[in-house]
Formats: structure tokens, C-alpha cells, sequence
């Protein structure tokens, strides 16, 4: 059949495997052509869905994604039994290193740097480490906010002045640094693709973050008794588990995302806002919390704001990858291969016909796996 939106002679499906618009009369053309309820990395999700495992590890279908939620809720119930146990170090410990060691598994298992790994490893969550370590000592130079032992936020009030470099030229700071090291991978031009470009981002972000952390919770780690009663230290387990991390990973990932598109020659609004976004989230999340600490609400109330802004970068992560994912649509050629999505024995060139899964976004083995067919085939198999 022929592609209303790109005019190609596809097999038939539910999805134009070309370009991977909806095939079908009722929707509006320009409907179709952007799926926005079938998000391309994952269509069974809307666009506009704060998913945290979708959303930062794109390679994986669904039963790897539950695999990864369930090493997720694993690691977060084991601080809470360390912090229930008053383990608090080692809490500390796990929450620091529970996404990075995750997204470390994630980038072995989607082979995302291919035959590369230690180049690529290298430049995004080492070369994040070393900026981490290194920006983190310098802000402890300039403004130590932890003069006494014990919870290091309990800080009673703090100037104007720390308030607008912890809330506005830290972030700034580190939005403009963190990318570096993922921007300067000697074999970038091996990864041509957006969704590359983004994981790298959110991996050099994810080791930003935990060299980040442990800097900054350095005195708590060298010096608390390794037992003591638990108080109040679940909330900043769980911004240092979950918000932290998550925040760092995207906001660069957004902008690493975004350097991809404009070596491509596709920088449009859509990749500047992202670029806006991760830097204005970052100076809310970091001024946001700091001034609601100063102001002594409930920290629950910080964790929502914290999650919140965490929510919404998701969510333009989301945007900027589908679109990317429809627009990079390249001609890989029909071959016969399987929906890591769906998991239908399909032929296919750039998207799933039947679930209208980007396949640019598959794990480099199932790429690898792909058996070349003859152009343009009658039916797509199912
Ligand atoms: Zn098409
Ligand atoms: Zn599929």
C-alpha cells in the first residue's frame, strides 16, 4: 500500500514503517503523522506521561522495562530497610549509586555504544564523574554549607547571597558543564541518532550526579557512627535516590539531545526549549528547594516540589525524543526482524506496522539481527 504521509509504497499496517505516521482515515492527517498518544518509543504510552523507566532508558521493551521498575522498587526498599535499621551510611551509599548502577546495566544491555564500550562509557559517566568532583570541591570552596556534623540540612537560614549561587549560578554551572565530556566523544560520528545522543547526555549527567553526592555528603559518610536512629534522613534519601539523579540525568541528557539535533541540521524551537527547560528546571528544583527549606515546611512538601519539577523535564524528554524518533526516520531497509515492543516476527524498515515502534531506538543486537529483504514487500508478517 502507499504511505498517505510519505507517499512510499509500504507494507501494509497499522503504522507506515517509513515514517511511522498512523495509517487510517479518521484522524486528521497531521494527527496521524504525530501519534502523540503512541509515544514512538514506547507506543503503548502517551507522549505526556511522567514515566521515568520509558523515558530514560528508550531502548528497552516492556518486559525489560519491568525488569529495570523492579530492580528500581528493590533498591528502594532496601534503604528503607538500611534506614529503618539506622544504617544511615550505607543508605547513603545505595541511594547515591541505585539509578547510575542501573542505567550502567541498561547501557550493557541495549549495547548502546556498541563495540565502544569503554570509550563511550568513559566519556559520558567517567567524563561527568571528573566534572562532578571537580565543580563540587570548587562550590564547597567558595560556599560550605555544612559547618557541623549530623544532617547537613539543617542549616538555619542562609543569605541572599548563598541563596543565588546555590539556586541560580550552581545550576547554570553545571548545566553548561556536564554535557562536556559526552560532547566530546572522539567517535560520535559512529551514533548518529538523537536517541544516542540523549542516553549519553543522561548518562553523563548520572555520573555528574554521583560524583556530585558523594562530595557533598562526604563529611556525613566519613563521620557518622555507622548505626544511629534514623530521624530525619528519609527525605534526603530519597531526593539523593530518585529526584537528584533523575533530574541531572535528564536535564542533560535534554541537552546533549539537542547538540545531536543541530549536527544534524535539525535544531528548531523545540531543541532550544529543551535546552531552556533543563536549565530553568534545574535553578527551580535547586532555588525552589532551597528557599522552602529556609521557609521550614514540612519536607514532604520539598519532595513534591522536587518531584514536580522532575515530572515536567520527563515529560519535554519525552517530546523532544518522539519527535526526533518520527523525523529521523532513516531507510534501513526492510528486513526481517522483531518488535522489541510488541514482539511480533515483522518486516520492517524504520517503525514497527504493527505497534509503530521506532526501530532506530531497538538494542544494537536486535539491529545487528536484522535479515535484509527485498524491496517493498506485498504484507507485512505477522
Ligand atoms: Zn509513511
Ligand atoms: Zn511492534
Amino acid at each position: 500500500m502507499r504511505c498517505d504521509h510519505c507517499a512510499n509504497d509500504v507494507p501494509d499496517g497499522v503504522f507506515c514503517t517509513r515514517c511511522g505516521a498512523h495509517q487510517g482515515k479518521t484522524a486528521a492527517p497531521a494527527e496521524a503523522k504525530a501519534r502523540v498518544n503512541r509515544y514512538a518509543a514506547h507506543p503503548s504510552e502517551h507522549v505526556i506521561q511522567p514515566s521515568i523507566f520509558t523515558t530514560i532508558f528508550p531502548h528497552l521493551g516492556h518486559t525489560k522495562i519491568h525488569e529495570f521498575r523492579w530492580g528500581f522498587a528493590v533498591g528502594l526498599a532496601g534503604i528503607l530497610v538500611l534506614y529503618i535499621a539506622g544504617l544511615i551510611t550505607a543508605a547513603l551509599l545505595v541511594a547515591i549509586f541505585l539509578v547510575p548502577m542501573l542505567y550502567l546495566i541498561y547501557l550493557y544491555e541495549a549495547q548502546v555504544y556498541r563495540d565502544e564500550p569503554a570509550i563511550v562509557l568513559g566519556f559520558t559517566i567517567g567524563g561527568g564523574a571528573v566534572v562532578g568532583i571537580v565543580l563540587t570541591v570548587l562550590e564547597r570552596i567558595v560556599y560550605n554549607p555544612y559547618q557541623a556534623i549530623g544532617n547537613p540540612l539543617h542549616n538555619a537560614g542562609i543569605g541572599v547571597g548563598a541563596l543565588l549561587f546555590l539556586g541560580l549560578l550552581v545550576p547554570v554551572a553545571q548545566e553548561v558543564l556536564k554535557p562536556l565530556p559526552a560532547l566530546f566523544l572522539p567517535n560520535r560520528a559512529d551514533f548518529p541518532e538523537t536517541v544516542d545522543g540523549l542516553v549519553f547526555g543522561i548518562a553523563a549527567g548520572l555520573g555528574f550526579s554521583v560524583a556530585e553526592s558523594l562530595v557533598a555528603f562526604s563529611s556525613a559518610l566519613t563521620s557518622l557512627p555507622p548505626h544511629l536512629t534514623p530521624g530525619n534522613w528519609i527525605y534526603d534519601l530519597t531526593t539523593l535516590a530518585v529526584f537528584q539523579p533523575l533530574l541531572q540525568g535528564s536535564a542533560t541528557g535534554m541537552i546533549v539531545a539537542a547538540v545531536w539535533r543541530y549536527r544534524r541540521g535539525r535544531l528548531a524551537s523545540r531543541e532550544i526549549g529543551g535546552v531552556a527547560v533543563a536549565v530553568i528546571a534545574h535553578i527551580a528544583f535547586a532555588l525552589g528547594t532551597q528557599l522552602l527549606k529556609d521557609a521550614q515546611v514540612a519536607p514532604l512538601v520539598v519532595l513534591v516540589w522536587q518531584a514536580v519539577v522532575v515530572g515536567a523535564v520527563l515529560i519535554y524528554v519525552r517530546y523532544l525524543l518522539h519527535h526526533a524518533l518520527l523525523e529521523e526516520a532513516a531507510h534501513m531497509g526492510f528486513a526481517e526482524t522483531v518488535c522489541p515492543n510488541c514482539h511480533m516476527h515483522i518486516v520492517a524498515s524504520g517503525f514497527c506496522p504493527n505497534c509503530g515502534g521506532a526501530l532506530t531506538a531497538a538494542p544494537a543486537s536486535l539491529k545487528r539481527a536484522r535479515k535484509p529483504r527485498a524491496e517493498a514487500p506485498t504484507r507485512a508478517k505477522t
